[in-house]
């Protein structure tokens, strides 16, 4: 699909957004005053956070890609901010096929950039919210092959999903409709390795209207049940490593981890 120019309208300016909150953490420029108030009274470790949180997106992406996998799900994408996903995957196999899901209109406008696949791949964007996955893998199957592995890309957008809205189920109606052979990258905001942090950033967001559910370790491991954690398993985002090793002591507020579907 085409970027929707009635997405511009529909972009609320009052209130702050998670993805904007992001982008601004990531030093992007689509985000409004609203959401900067939101995150510049964040820790400073939240920008740290972020960038480490999309670093280990692009080593991931890059493995599976380097592993054969040549067709994504990716969604909560986030404002584009280069390299993204499908530029990583495609510079290795340029044929692949990518589709993107945010439910942020924001997002929508700057679809475009997402859309700018390689000539021998292809993108795709869809507006959905993840709280609906019916309607993503529907829009999905009409994109990707559901009889070749697929990886499914969550990539710090859980913590958005509170208790009473069932994460674990979303995520797994999503995985269950995935081949043999098909991944799971997943990353999720904890505050295990800042436990001082959790209160107050929990409650930054909190003021701007965005609930924040940040998870310890032993709630984060159930989006992986039944499912082969590869190496080296679920750590923070500045230890999951594959073929250089992991920079030392460097701190992270994310939980990620890549596994497979048997
Ligand atoms: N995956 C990207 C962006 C993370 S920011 C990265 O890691 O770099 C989180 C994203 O999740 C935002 O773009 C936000 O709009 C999206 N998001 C939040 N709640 C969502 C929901 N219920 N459904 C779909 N996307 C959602």
């Amino acid at each position: 699909m085409t970027a929707d120019p009635s997405a511009g309208s529909r972009i609320d300016t009052s209130r702050p957004h998670p993805a904007r909150v992001y982008d601004w953490l990531l030093g992007g420029k689509d985000n409004y005053p609203v959401d900067e108030e939101v995150a510049a009274k964040l820790p400073p470790e939240a920008r740290l956070n972020a960038m480490r949180n999309r670093a280990f997106m692009h080593r991931a992406a890059a493995w599976l890609a380097g592993n054969g996998i040549d067709q994504f799900l990716d969604i909560g994408t986030g404002i584009p901010t280069e390299p993204n996903l499908h530029q990583i995957v495609q510079g290795i196999v340029p044929s692949a096929r990518i589709a993107y899901a945010d439910n942020d209109p924001i997002v929508l406008r700057h679809a475009e950039a997402l859309l700018v696949s390689s000539p021998e791949g292809s993108t795709d964007y869809i507006e959905a919210d993840v709280r609906k996955p019916g309607t993503i893998l529907d829009h999905a199957r009409t994109f990707l092959d559901f009889n070749r592995p697929i990886a499914l890309s969550m990539i710090a957008l859980m913590h958005f999903i509170t208790d009473d809205e069932n994460p674990y189920v979303l995520t797994r109606t999503l995985i269950d409709a995935l081949p043999s052979g098909s991944y799971f990258v997943f990353s999720h905001g904890t505050a295990d390795e800042h436990p001082h942090l959790v209160k107050s950033v929990t409650t930054t967001y909190r003021k701007g209207e965005i609930p924040l559910r940040m998870r310890t370790r032993a709630e984060i491991e159930p989006f992986f049940e039944g499912l082969e954690l590869v190496a080296p398993g679920l750590v923070t985002a500045t230890k999951w490593y594959k073929d250089s090793p992991a920079p030392a002591q460097e701190p992270s507020g994310f939980y990620v981890g890549v596994a497979r579907v048997p």
